[in-house]
């Protein structure tokens, strides 16, 4: 029986070496770590037949000692070794993300199992294009919605999210902050996403097979640094966003030893200079990126220092601001990216603003939903309007709603169109 254990233990190293070998690209640093282990075994569970084990098991038997009992068990004893189930997605499993293209701002819908999560909604202008979005992609609820932190271009458009489903659970790291922005999306959360909830660094929560962490928040009291910082699991990839945080909060995280390790990284701060420091990178180690930013925004966003670091690590960058919205989505064991446009565009370059220097971001003029018939609604005299209308610019936040449908439906519901833009 000892003999038998140390011929299962070489048939091991054989086929983890001569694997190790084959897939060179599992490793991007010469060195195997656990993850790199975890795709081996993948590796052998896909590509080693029982065959070659008994081949290798004839190979190692010298003596002719080993009988078809001995295989059996051996063939048992190596599956039992190579199965890995906690982090093997079950069929028919599915899991992607929409990073949304909402100019100089941040929204992101995931979606696993048929299960949702929205992370950030964009600019108040982003409200009917998220709304359009979650419509699109027919996303049945919210089970987790998330304004990483209070900033307009963070929760501004989660207002459209909530307008056109509720959500299961609402998290942030404030529960107040002073702006009519804030206050807007606050009540939102309290009619349609089960109020605020302020999560603590650790709490994990599931949408469908993958696990979300928060990793870390409410660090200081400089609002992007409040922000959440979270990773998304799925099989052996793994999603990192970091909101606004700067390097304060990155430094706390690294202090704190939290794995950051992440497949994609989702770049802190529109890809300015105050976040992705070297040693944060170093420890997400990303084989992509996605920066969410507006066409020559009046911030220089993304910086040639933050470009020129993703490019030196190596990292496979895409970009709002150049390639639209940009859509991922994983396997379980590798990552695939798709853009709306310009899928080689020089995403390190800095390109030079172009001629709108302080403009508001409008991503509805470049948002693929842009074509949509929304009404701005009134809730308290039951109007509606166009958005172009004058009128709607003057509804009290807590008075305004968004709807995207036909007239007659609004009119079904007790609405009548305003006598200006005549919708
Ligand atoms: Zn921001
Ligand atoms: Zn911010």
């Amino acid at each position: 029986m000892k003999r038998l254990l140390s011929i299962i233990i070489a048939i091991m190293m054989f086929l983890i070496s001569a694997i190790t070998n084959a897939t060179g690209d599992v490793t991007r640093d010469g060195k195997i770590d656990s993850r790199d282990i975890a795709l081996i075994q993948k590796h052998i569970i896909y590509s080693v037949s029982l065959d070659n084990i008994q081949m290798k098991a004839a190979d190692y038997n010298g003596d002719g000692c080993i009988n078809s009992r001995d295989i059996a068990r051996m063939q048992l004893k190596l599956l039992d070794l190579v199965s890995e189930p906690e982090s093997s997605p079950t069929e028919p499993s599915t899991f992607s993300i929409h990073f949304i293209d909402v100019g100089q701002a941040d929204a992101a819908l995931v979606e696993c199992d048929g299960h949702y999560m929205l992370i950030d909604g964009g600019n108040c202008g982003d409200s009917s294009l998220i709304f359009s979005v979650l419509k699109n992609e027919k996303v049945p609820v919210l089970d987790i919605l998330i304004a990483s932190h209070a900033h307009e271009d963070h929760v501004g458009g989660l207002s459209g999210a909530l307008n056109y489903t509720t959500a299961k659970l609402t998290l942030c790291p404030v529960k107040s902050y002073d702006s009519d922005v804030f206050n807007d999306f606050s009540k939102y959360a309290d009619k349609n996403g089960g109020g605020i909830t302020v999560p603590k660094a650790g709490a994990e929560y599931m949408l469908g097979s993958a696990k979300l962490t928060i990793l870390g928040l409410n660090l200081a009291d400089d609002t992007n640094n409040t922000s959440i910082v979270l990773k998304i699991t799925y099989g052996n990839t793994s999603f990192l966003f970091t909101g606004d945080a700067e390097r304060e909060a990155e430094q706390a995280l690294l202090d704190n030893g939290v794995d950051l390790s992440a497949t994609v990284l989702k770049v802190g701060h529109h890809g300015a200079d105050t976040s992705t420091t070297y040693p944060f990178l170093r420890e997400i180690m990303p084989e992509y990126a996605v920066i969410s930013v507006g066409e020559g925004n009046s911030y220089d966003h993304p910086t040639e220092a933050t470009l020129s670091k993703l490019e030196d690590a190596n990292v496979k960058l895409y970009r709002t601001d150049m390639q639209g919205n940009i859509y991922c989505t994983s396997d379980g064991h590798k990552v695939s990216f798709t853009v709306e446009k310009n899928k080689d565009a020089d995403v390190y370059s800095k390109i030079t603003p172009t001629l709108k220097p302080t403009a508001a971001p409008t991503p509805e003029t470049t948002s693929p939903a842009s074509n949509a018939r929304d009404y701005v609604l009134n809730n308290s005299t039951k109007k509606f309007h166009y958005p172009s209308c004058s009128s709607a610019a003057k509804i009290k936040e807590e008075n305004k709603g968004y709807f995207e449908g036909t007239r007659q439906e609004l009119i079904d519901r007790g609405y009548s169109p305003c006598g200006i833009c005549k919708p």
